[in-house]
């Protein structure tokens, strides 16, 4: 019998994996050439060239652009940043309701109360872990502006419906695609399918910049308008012919040139980037899928899934193990995962006490929503019981540490009779 190494055995990898090394020379040669230029960031908060930032950022948008195919793209310095200026540019007011899920980066989520917006939640799909375009129709009331969808662990959300529902109702549609760099649902790259998709270059990303985040839209008034909010649009938006001010001020979201010429190196990567984590989890997939109670993610038909994380649903009524024991179980194995992703985000103190913006609980003041439990089932079930998760991002892993995960997987599967009776404390 094989001794599982949670009750003392020899793990199925016999080194801790390490982290993926993201950054090379030509990365740190681009960053000497702009420390040598001196300029290390080329924007300027008042009117005239330099109101649009300098030339690396200028390069880095067109080449996004050119890429993706989008109209237009405004770097910023965070994918949080670029929500905040999404939110702003179409307008969300006071009491506007916002629909997000439940489950995703807390900033999606926040972005809305930064202009006294409402963000109501609606369920997520359990097959695509995004929203549910059925649970996004019942939440919609005269006071909904618009929807905020995210592209969860680099899977394409419902884009098509969800773009249908917006227009039908008159709603803005805003991609959270910070996950998905390269996603794509049929003949179109996630990010483009809302009116605004917003990318993220943090550190854990697919590719990164340490911190940054790129907005990218069809829409030359959008555009316009979130660089405005950007670079203290106060400033500028009478040169800059304006004439809609509602939320065009004061902010300093700028990227660095420094920031700009990373972005722009790992841009030049970004399918190898990509690829590296979808051939982890691909063949993760293909030698793990059969095993009871453990479903593997889907990729739905004429879709790119890019696995920003590899995440899989475990049912233990099928294996008689709770999933918080195989977990275990597998790390000890020395299969890295966590369980539940985030708790959702309704449960935060900020929602369960209503106190984000001043001392009066604005803008809460404004609403009669409520943000109890319950109010999200699937993704309560999901966080409680049944998501466990792997983030090549997290790592570098060569083709015999993928061989030893799948050992880890199939070794905890062969010996679950081993677990049947371990008590966590
Ligand atoms: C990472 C992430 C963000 C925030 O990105 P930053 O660039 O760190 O601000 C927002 N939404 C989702 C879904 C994310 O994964």
């Amino acid at each position: 019998m094989t001794e599982l190494a949670l009750l003392g055995g020899k793990p199925a990898l016999s080194q801790p994996l390490t982290a993926y090394p993201s950054i090379q020379d030509k990365e740190i040669n681009a960053v000497m050439d702009v420390m040598k230029s001196g300029v290390l960031s080329g924007f300027f908060g008042s009117p005239g060239p330099k109101f649009m930032g300098g030339e690396q950022v200028q390069a880095l948008e067109k080449e996004w652009s050119a890429l993706y195919g989008a109209k237009r793209s405004i770097s910023v310095n965070s994918a949080t940043s670029g929500l905040h200026a999404a939110i702003g540019a179409i307008g969300i007011s006071p009491g506007d309701e916002v629909i997000v899920p439940p489950v995703t980066m807390s900033a999606t989520v926040i972005a809305p109360l930064l202009y006294g917006g409402i963000p109501v939640f609606a369920d997520i799909d359990p097959d695509t872990f995004c929203l549910d375009p059925q649970k996004v129709r019942e939440q919609i009331t005269p006071k909904t502006r618009a929807i905020i969808v995210v592209n969860l662990f680099g899977n394409p959300a419902p884009l098509e419906e969800l773009r249908q529902i917006a227009d039908e109702h008159g709603l803005k549609l805003i991609e959270d695609n910070a996950q998905a760099p390269l996603g794509r649902l049929a003949d179109r790259y996630c990010g483009l399918w809302g009116d605004i998709g917003i990318f993220s270059l943090n550190y854990h990303k697919h590719i990164h910049s340490g911190e940054g985040g790129i907005c990218v839209t069809q829409d030359d008034n959008l555009a316009d308008r979130m660089a405005l909010i950007r670079n203290h649009g106060e400033n500028v938006a009478l040169d800059y012919g304006c004439d809609d001010l509602v939320n065009c001020f004061g902010l300093n979201l700028r990227m660095t040139e420094l920031s700009a010429a990373v972005a722009r190196t790992q841009l030049s990567d970004i399918e190898a980037h990509v690829q590296y984590r979808e051939r982890i989890a691909k063949r993760l997939s293909a030698a793990t899928r059969h095993l009871p109670g453990w479903t593997v993610p889907e990729e739905r038909e004429d879709t790119r899934h890019n696995y920003y994380m590899w995440t899989v649903r475990y049912d233990e009524s099928r294996t008689g193990v709770p999933r918080d024991v195989l977990s275990k179980a597998l790390l000890a194995e020395g299969f890295e995962n966590e369980t539940g992703y985030i708790e959702p985000i309704y449960m935060l103190p900020l929602f369960q006490k209503r106190i984000a913006m001043g001392r009066d609980g604005f803008p809460f003041t404004l609403t009669d929503r409520q943000y109890t439990k319950g109010l999200c089932p699937v993704a309560e079930r999901l966080y409680e019981n049944e998501i466990i998760q792997f983030q090549p991002p997290n790592y570098s892993v060569s083709d015999e540490q993928i061989d030893d995960l799948i050992a880890a997987v199939l070794k905890v599967y062969d010996n679950l009779d081993q677990l049947k009776d371990v008590k966590l404390p």
